[in-house]
């Protein structure tokens, strides 16, 4: 499982830092829903799950929040999803310096440490998300319906929710655009500092043969094809832009850049990782 060794990229004035839940496994014929159609020699998925943190001179944001208190949901998960407050402090940022987040989908391992309107984790944070996502998973049976009717609703009905419906800067350099497919409201995020750029893409990727075969589509997409032509888009404005990727899922490293090769893609992982990233 991850430690405290967290990998961060310097984007000049501003810097972003991935905070590891720990990691888990799918086989991958299950995983991809089209798996057969590109036969691969992997076998085995291996995959993260992560937040960011982004410190900017006028504000600190998360992206996401992590599995937090629904770790038990995630079968198989080597770590712990109650250690983002510890991780934060090691960072030297108390609960009360997150001035927002933003959650890129309402999939339970993207919000799991909200906390509760009565004692939220971070109590001074605003809480963006899409509204056609939190519409989506509202009343819906199934585990990730059940945890935003345990975490989300209560936000939401406090009056504790920002919705966003479009492309949006929240904070100077910090824009977030609507990227659906995995979920009907999935969002993306960009920040850009003085000396470059990263878009925190969610769950557009899961495992870096999607970077190389974008057709590769995990059974969670919930809208396949639209997800696989995000995947094409953002690939294309990743390899044309040199932005890094951010991503919660790819091993072994948060961030990549991606390259155009012969109209596909290829990626490199930008952090070197001491052994397996943050062990
Ligand atoms: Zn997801
Ligand atoms: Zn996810």
């Amino acid at each position: 499982m991850c430690d405290a060794a967290l990998a961060r990229l310097p984007l000049g004035d501003r810097t972003v830092e991935s905070l590891c839940d720990g990691h888990f496994e799918r086989e991958r014929r299950t995983f991809f829903r089209n798996a057969e159609d590109h036969p691969s020699e992997v076998t085995t998925l291996q995959l993260a799950v992560r937040a960011f943190l982004v410190r900017a001179p006028a504000y600190t944001a998360l992206i996401d929040s992590g599995l937090g208190t629904q770790a038990h949901r995630l079968a198989a998960l080597d770590g712990s999803g109650e250690t983002l407050p510890e991780r934060l402090r090691q960072l030297g940022v108390a609960s009360t310096d997150v001035d927002l987040v933003v959650y890129t989908h309402l999939h339970f391992d993207h919000f799991g440490s909200i906390g509760t309107p009565e004692q939220p984790t971070f109590p001074l944070a605003e809480h963006y998300m899409s509204r056609r996502e939190f519409v989506h998973w509202r009343g819906r049976p199934g585990p990730h319906g059940e945890a935003v009717a345990e975490l989300v609703d209560p936000f939401v009905e406090a009056g504790a929710v920002r919705f966003v419906d479009e492309t949006v800067e929240l904070r100077e350099g910090l824009i977030v655009s609507i990227a659906d497919g995995h979920t009907p409201g999935h969002l993306t995020v960009r920040c850009t500092g003085s000396s470059g750029s990263c878009v925190f893409i969610g769950d557009l990727l899961h495992h870096p043969t999607q970077i190389t075969t974008p057709e590769l589509s995990p059974n969670a997409d919930e809208d396949p094809e639209l997800a696989e032509s995000r995947r094409w888009e953002h690939l294309s404005l990743l390899a044309s832009t040199g932005w890094a990727a951010a991503s919660p899922h790819l091993m072994p490293g948060p961030y990549w850049t991606v390259q155009n090769r012969h109209d596909r893609f290829t990626a490199t992982s930008l952090v070197p990782q001491r052994g397996p990233e943050q062990r």
